[in-house]
């Protein structure tokens, strides 16, 4: 049986790790445990996963955990979701681009989808014939979304859609992309609209590069273009146009938190592996744990990661009871990865020499924890969200 997040803390099991939530997080465990992480080297060569390993994952239950059952969804909540992150986090095999499929493009589908919609995309993702991907970030724009140029122009029963999209995750493997368009440009936020993109089915549809990153490298990020790129109007989430902007501000919270929720499982696993590396590297003839510097570090870290875990527990209980304002999902978002960079550089610090070398697990942590910072919002924007709550 895997640990469960909160034990290795050694902090009681907060309220919203019910039993079946304790079920999903043990059953991705072992899942991640055997099928992904000893292929995870060659997904990180390859830099971009296979379509097996999703399909795979539909099968054990892990895609789309949040959504209804009569979408083919497991019925479960954000916890259940939450879970799912967390064993990746613990597994270590970040790259594997869940989190937003699950947490984000799902729950646009499900949230502003007509019936039909909802019946023909959800249960397809579910399964992992359908990888999902939201393209918000243009060249031009990335902090100030309502700058986005990306313009769709309706055409009969079509929009004729143009302009392009970067940073994509999933951007290779996707093949369902929510993209923010302009469907009004005199309107700024009012002129915005959420289009979804079967890019199997469109012609102008054309991928870029799958960009060259520092870290998360398995993880597929891209650039798209549309040119003159078809798409039925019936593909429009919402009832009308010009709801984009207000659609993307109420998903935000829980697209800030799924980041928080990768932040405090990272921070986890860093701690764990670092506690037990300490333990057995010796210097001047005792193990490295045994200098006070080294105990006081880690009883900082720990004390810190205690404080991040009982936040993210708060935040999570009042997502699911539907209490989560903006502002503190800002606040999770910021504090939690900001520590996480902390957290894994320290960890990092205290393997020596053998942290700079990748085949030991803190170095590609290092690497993959600089993203958190800056997608979904970066930590600068989430301050000024919290300042208009002051
Ligand atoms: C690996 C990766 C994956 C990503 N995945 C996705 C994805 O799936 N979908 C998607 O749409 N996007 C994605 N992104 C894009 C990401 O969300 C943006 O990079 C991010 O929002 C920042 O935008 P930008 O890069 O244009 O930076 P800029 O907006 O140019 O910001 C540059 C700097 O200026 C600061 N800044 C900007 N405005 C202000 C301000 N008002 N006050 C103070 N400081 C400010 C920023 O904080 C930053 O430090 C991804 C990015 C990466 C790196």
């Amino acid at each position: 049986m895997a640990i469960s997040p909160a034990e290795i803390l050694g902090l009681p099991k907060p309220a919203w790790v019910s039993d079946d939530v304790a079920m999903v997080y043990d059953t991705a465990h072992r899942f991640l445990s055997a099928e992904i992480a000893p292929r995870y080297e060659e997904f990180e060569k390859a830099e971009c996963f296979d379509r097996e390993s999703w399909l795979k994952a539909g099968e054990a239950g892990l895609l789309c955990a949040s959504m209804p059952e009569e979408y083919g969804g497991s019925g479960g909540t954000f916890a259940h979701e939450s879970a799912i992150i967390e064993a990746i986090g613990h597994v270590g095999v970040e790259g594997f681009g869940i989190p937003p499929h699950n947490s984000i493009v799902a729950p646009y589908i499900l949230a502003y989808g007509s019936e039909e919609q909802k019946r023909k995309w959800l249960p397809a993702m579910a399964r992992g014939e359908l990888i999902g991907a939201i393209a918000m970030t243009e060249p031009g724009a990335g902090s100030d979304l309502q700058g986005v140029k990306t313009r769709a122009e309706r055409d009969g029963n079509q929009y004729r859609i143009n302009g392009s999209k970067t940073f994509i995750t999933n951007g290779q493997l996707a093949n369902l992309v929510i993209v923010v368009t302009k469907t009004d440009p005199s309107q700024g936020a009012k002129g915005v609209s959420l289009i979804v993109v079967e890019t199997d089915e469109v012609d102008g549809f054309r991928r870029g590069r799958n960009l060259d990153k520092i870290g998360l490298k398995s993880n597929d990020t891209s650039e798209l273009f549309f040119e003159d790129m078809r798409v039925p109007t019936a593909n429009l989430l919402g009832s009308e146009e010009g709801q984009g902007f207000v659609q993307l501000m109420q998903q935000l919270p829980q697209e800030r938190l799924q980041i928080g929720t990768a932040a405090i499982a990272m921070i986890e696993r860093a701690l764990g592996l670092t506690i037990d590396y300490v333990k057995e590297r010796k210097a001047f003839g005792k193990a490295i744990l045994e200098f006070q510097n080294t105990q006081f570090k880690l009883a900082e870290l720990k004390t810190e990661a205690t404080v991040g875990r009982v936040f993210y527990n708060d935040c999570v209980a009042r997502h699911i009871s539907g209490g989560l304002d903006p502002a503190t999902a800002s606040m999770a978002k910021y504090w939690l990865t900001d520590l996480q960079g902390k957290v894994v550089d320290e960890c990092l610090q205290l393997h020596g020499g053998y942290g700079y070398m990748n085949e030991y697990p803190i170095a590609r942590m290092y690497r993959d924890a600089r993203v958190q910072r800056i997608y979904g919002g970066t930590n600068e924007i989430m301050k000024l969200l919290i300042a208009r709550s002051l």
